[in-house]
């Protein structure tokens, strides 16, 4: 079969401290600081063996996400961007559908044929945060298409514990849409983990701010509307994500850069501010300050995107607006998965229009590519 491998060189930063943890395991937990050098390329690789707990599964959809452009781009001295959890190499994607083409002997409940999206956190289940309820913090992580092997190929094996039935969304989008758009569970799932689950989400008729409309944004949007929200703001530099975010709920959307965001929320709101904001633009620095200036009482700001850097915060303003920050990690456990799956299967939440180009394996390097532009919604990969 074939893979979207992605190599590059263990040479870490003169002033980063290699763990003994990192050493041992080669997996490095600041990527950008660790991998220089990185090489893209679609290889010849063995369809791999399933375990008596796996499934083998024939990829059908893989969205490109923003840290695989993270990986393809590197700074002036050649590291990768991505700041996370890595090890290499590795086949890149972690945002996929597939068919179920053989179970091992130990799988009760999924049989050859069945549809399928997949967690992309291997949490182990058995460490502390594990066994206290939280899979998003698991110390013995694996991540697919960042420290194993991902689904840019024509083959996968996962634990059948990591996947959930999407036979629900092909009934409503029919075969060919329905693995696409079940490709957008996995990122959908850490916007609704981020917004309901840490967040506890807001009540009906709040006001929802998104930053940044990239895919986890505009999947925050789409989710904000079919909770219900009063009103929905968005900020966004592409014209082309503006006009996305549109099409998923969001009937206030602004360049940030010609506007002073937090004027504007405080001028929709008749100075009351929002109550529910959501960081997703990756770009903490500048988004939280104008948060900050729009929020209502009892106001929460949601921290979604990744960013390696401090953000000034006056914390008085929490006092006063009796407000509250939250961070939020990853997709797991919670619900989350089969909660985003009933709501895409009902029709509730219909986020089909964020896909804006599609692949095959063999463009895969091209697509990421493209990814860099940053201005399409979610481009798809479909190795099969
Ligand atoms: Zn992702
Ligand atoms: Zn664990």
């Amino acid at each position: 079969m074939k893979g979207l491998v992605l190599e590059a060189q263990w040479d870490p930063k003169p002033d980063y401290q290699v763990s003994e943890w990192e050493e041992r395991t080669r997996k490095a937990i600041t990527g950008n600081s660790v991998w220089r050098h990185p090489k893209l390329a679609v290889q010849e690789r063995p369809v791999p063996k399933i375990k008596p707990d796996e499934v083998l599964l024939e990829v059908k959809a893989c969205g490109v996400c923003g840290s695989d452009v993270h990986f393809y781009e590197t700074d002036e001295q050649d590291y990768i961007l991505y700041p996370g959890l890595t090890r290499f190499p590795a086949i890149l994607g972690h945002e996929f559908s597939a068919k179920v083409v053989e179970v091992g002997k130990e799988v009760t409940d999924l049989k050859v044929g069945d549809p399928v999206t997949v967690e992309e956190m291997i949490w182990c289940g058995h460490c502390t945060p594990c066994r206290n309820g939280f899979p998003n913090h698991c110390v013995n992580l694996e991540e697919i298409g960042f420290t194993i092997d991902g689904a840019f190929a024509n083959y996968i094996a996962v634990g059948a514990k990591y996947c959930w039935k999407v036979d629900g969304i092909l009934e409503r989008f029919g075969e060919e849409k329905g693995y696409e758009v079940a490709a957008l569970t996995e990122p959908t799932s850490v916007s609704y983990n981020a917004m309901f689950t840490r967040a506890g989400g807001f009540k009906p008729g709040a006001y929802v701010a998104v930053f940044g409309a990239g895919p986890i944004g505009l999947a925050a949007i789409g989710l904000a509307e079919a909770a219900g929200a009063g009103m929905i703001a968005a900020f966004e530099v592409s014209p082309q994500r503006r006009d996305l975010a549109k099409q998923v709920g969001a009937e206030h959307v602004y360049d940030p850069r010609e506007v002073a965001p937090h004027e504007v929320l405080m001028d929709l709101s008749k100075g009351e501010g929002f109550d529910f904001f959501v960081e997703a633009a990756g770009a903490p620095h500048l988004t939280i300050p104008e948060m900050e200036q729009a929020l209502a009482i009892n106001g929460k700001i949601v921290q979604i995107g990744r960013a390696a850097q401090r953000v000034p915060m006056y914390l008085e303003t929490l006092q006063v607006r009796r407000s509250q920050v939250y961070g939020a990690q990853g997709h797991s456990g919670h619900a989350n998965f089969p909660s985003v799956i009933r709501m895409v299967a009902s029709g509730r939440l219909d986020l089909s229009s964020i896909i804006t180009a599609r692949y095959t394996l063999d463009e895969a390097v091209q697509a990421i590519a493209r990814s860099t532009e940053r201005r399409d919604g979610k481009i798809i990969i479909r190795p099969n």
